[in-house]
């Protein structure tokens, strides 16, 4: 099969939607599955097998060679800051630090960009949707991460003849490269790329059920959603859930977004090596796991290209970022990258190895081996998460989407359980050993 139905057969679509704009019959779509994830859509009837929606896909084996993992997972870290936008406002409003929204606006003011593509809430589906944002209103009010998935590269290949700053994850910006290097797109007027470090997008499921939750009627009408709101009259960062309907403003409690996160995580995002979006001129993410107190809100920066750290530079001399130099390899240990993310690609190459999964990446024998080093505890927790996305990706219809949930529910209860177990017969086994050792 020549076109990119073989990928959503797979479960292994981004949802990045740059195959909508790059077909030529106008053949593909974008649709949300029973499970609640964006995948596209082939008409069968349309397509003519061109391949120029595998060409670009970043879950296409032929478009990605691993050769080094570490390389994989870092990117190339020029320089790491920690910092806040100038604005009071904007600092509340954003969902760290206000960074990507102040570097947005210093674009825009300086006359350097049109417009950004940046993310809001679409108040007729009750999902992100990519907007290009075109005033400074327009991108202060894009402010918070949405962490569901949205269709980001159709739109900004939508907007390819204006000069663009584009708000992307991993997965978005690698398509946004492959346009470039295959010229598939003249893509060339993006002309910065702002990253959001990214550990994983969810299935729209996971809006509906906390907005289900909140308590809102049915003939109530979203106004705002806001995954995180860390403005300090609300508890400053990291924040919780806000709902704003036209009637009431709802908080939920952020243990709600994190208890739902097993079942909606996407099954290709636990495949993905690139949380840091080492294709974009600089990323942004959290300062978790920063010394300092960061309840007012604080975003991390990497810089990945010199262009990046000019922007950088420029910014905070125009006054619109207040940064301080910090090591990136701090952010990256904060991350993550070199323990549980690195277990998590291992894990998925074994997983898809094993089962015969197709796999979006090709690996070179260096880094096969590099990933062949993890431990079977990790493998089996590893293909339990695995297992359970994947067919929740593929299942077809609302009940046996809640079978599988229901099952798998059940199933981390018992794993819980156990392990709670675990730890108590441990224990005392633990105090006579330290004992034995003592005497
Ligand atoms: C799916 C997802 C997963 C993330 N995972 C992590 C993580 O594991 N660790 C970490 O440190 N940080 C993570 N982040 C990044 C973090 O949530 C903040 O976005 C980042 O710190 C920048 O904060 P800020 O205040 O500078 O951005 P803001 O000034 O609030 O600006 C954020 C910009 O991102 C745009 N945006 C929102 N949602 C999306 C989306 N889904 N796709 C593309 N653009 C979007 C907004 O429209 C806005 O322009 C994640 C973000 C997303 C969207």
């Amino acid at each position: 099969m020549n076109s990119i139905q073989r990928i959503t057969e797979q479960a292994i679509c981004t949802g990045c939607g740059t195959c909508v704009s790059i077909c030529p019959q106008k053949a593909i779509n974008m649709r949300e599955n029973a499970g609640g994830f964006l995948y596209a859509h082939v008409d069968k009837e349309l397509c003519v097998q061109c391949r120029r929606c595998l060409n670009i896909c970043p879950s296409h084996a032929e478009n990605q060679t691993i050769d080094d993992v570490s390389e994989s997972l870092r990117g190339k870290c020029l320089q790491g800051y920690i910092g806040y936008a100038s604005s009071k406002n904007i600092r509340r409003e954003g969902q760290s630090g206000g960074i990507v929204t102040a570097l947005l606006l210093y674009l825009l003011e300086s006359g350097k960009i049109d417009g950004a593509i940046t993310n809001q809430l679409d108040t007729n589906t009750n999902r992100p949707k990519a907007v290009f944002a075109d005033s400074a209103e327009i991108i202060k009010e894009s402010a918070g991460s949405y962490y569901c998935q949205s269709a980001v590269v159709n739109t900004i290949l939508e907007n390819k003849s204006k000069r663009l700053a584009a708000v992307v994850l991993g997965c978005q910006a690698e398509a946004v490269r492959l346009c470039r290097e295959k010229h598939v797109e003249d893509v060339r007027a993006i002309e910065y790329m702002i990253g959001l470090i990214c550990a994983g997008q969810n299935s729209g499921y996971m809006m509906d059920k906390l907005i289900a939750d909140c308590g809102c009627t049915k003939e109530e009408k979203l106004q705002r959603f806001r995954f995180r709101y860390s403005h300090p009259t609300d508890g400053g960062w990291p924040g919780n859930i806000l709902i704003v309907t036209n009637k009431y403003r709802y908080r939920l409690d952020q243990t709600r977004r994190h208890a739902l996160k097993p079942i909606c995580e996407s099954y290709r995002c636990l495949l993905c090596y690139d949380q840091m979006c080492i294709d974009a001129d600089v990323v942004c993410g959290d300062p978790w796991g920063i010394p300092g107190d960061h309840s007012a809100g604080e975003t991390v920066i990497i810089a990945h290209t010199t262009k990046g750290q000019e922007l950088i530079k420029e910014a905070s001399d125009a006054g619109y970022i207040a940064v301080r130099e910090l090591d990136a390899q701090l952010i990256i240990k904060g991350e993550t990258v070199d323990g549980r993310h690195r277990d998590k690609v291992a894990a998925g190459y074994a997983a898809c190895q094993k089962n015969g999964w197709l796999y979006p990446y090709s690996v070179s024998e260096k880094a096969a081996k590099e990933l062949s080093s993890i431990s079977h505890k990790t493998y089996r927790k590893s293909l339990e998460r695995m297992q359970y996305t994947r067919s929740r990706f593929l299942a077809t219809d609302a009940n046996e989407v809640s079978t599988l949930t229901k099952k798998y529910q059940e199933k981390l209860k018992r794993n819980k359980q156990t392990s709670k177990i675990k730890t108590i017969v441990k224990f005392p086994i633990r105090c006579i050993r330290y004992l034995l050792k003592k005497i």
